[in-house]
């Protein structure tokens, strides 16, 4: 047997993500991946696109999703791997996160307005049935000539306090933790240490993740050093957490986050494909 190489979290075109989900397999594929989560932003589009694509491929798919909640006021991003797509309260929720970004996209078309921006029309041609992210918009006011570049635009605009930025009263981590556990899922939260979050805030977060349901930590992604992910695998241990291993794969033109770059665990981790079905 071939040496397995996981990533477990990655975009396509049905949220902020470049290839369509069919590319998404093929360039996994190219990549030396044998088993790829595809954690679409609020939506499930892209699973059964992808699905076909893997038919007769050595490649496995694990269903998945990158949900949006709150914790004590916060934003977080927690997976959602091995979910069963057809579970019906599931659906209900991620279409009630997509239509959140709906009404968020038309509120903030209207703000940028009441800056002089129009961005309705360059919005709508990028989206293409994609649930609305802050990174089409983002690529919106690139192709207008309003940021040079996307990192520009997510400082100019798109964020507290600047043109664009409306926030959403995303569901608690608790109801999205149920969503998840209910679909047959392991819930994971996503890039422990992107929140700006102190040792002691992440710790009495792992606490009520733990009550929530929530089994799994990002150990290893694309922008953590081996220090940070020595650091996060004792956490996982210390806290009977699962860890997990993602780039948060998007575009191409993103070396920070080529699929695959993810360093493999550190030693005595228990990672999360052994609660996944694996081929
Ligand atoms: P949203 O969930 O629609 O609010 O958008 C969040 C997404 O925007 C993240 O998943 C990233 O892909 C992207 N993002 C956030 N901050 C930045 C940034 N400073 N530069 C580029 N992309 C960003
Ligand atoms: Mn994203
Ligand atoms: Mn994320
Ligand atoms: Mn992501």
């Amino acid at each position: 047997m071939t040496q397995m190489q996981f990533d477990l979290h990655s975009h396509s075109h049905c949220s902020d993500g470049e290839l369509s989900p069919t590319a998404l397999m093929a360039h996994a594929e190219a990549c030396g991946i044998t088993h790829l989560a595809l954690t679409d932003h609020d939506t499930l589009n892209g699973i059964a696109e992808a699905q076909s694509a893997v038919a007769n491929h050595s490649l496995q798919l694990i269903h998945g999703v990158e949900l949006s909640c709150t914790w004590n006021g916060q934003l977080l991003h927690v997976l959602g791997l091995g979910i069963d797509i057809a579970d019906a309260p599931l659906q209900r929720g991620i279409d009630s996160n997509t239509q959140l970004r709906s009404m968020r996209a038309q509120a903030m078309v209207a703000d940028f307005a009441k800056h002089s921006i129009d961005l309705a029309e360059a919005v709508d041609s990028l989206l293409k049935g994609a649930v609305p992210t802050r990174p089409h918009f983002a690529q919106a006011l690139v192709n207008l000539g309003y940021a040079k570049d996307k990192r520009q635009a997510f400082k100019r605009y798109l964020v507290r306090g600047k043109p664009g930025f409306v926030p959403i009263k995303w569901p608690d981590l608790d109801e999205i933790a149920e969503w998840i556990t209910g679909a047959g899922g392991v819930a994971v939260l996503a890039h422990p240490l992107r929140y700006g979050f102190t040792r002691s805030k992440l710790v009495r977060l792992i606490g009520d993740m733990r009550t929530a349901g929530v089994r799994g930590i990002e150990v290893s992604t694309a922008t953590t050093d081996p220090q940070q992910a020595a650091m996060l695998a004792e956490l996982a241990n210390q806290h009977q957490l699962l860890a997990s291993v993602g780039s948060d794969f998007h575009a191409l033109d993103q070396p920070w986050a080529r699929l695959g770059s993810a360093r493999p665990l550190p030693e005595h981790t228990v990672p999360v494909w052994t609660e996944l079905s694996l081929s």
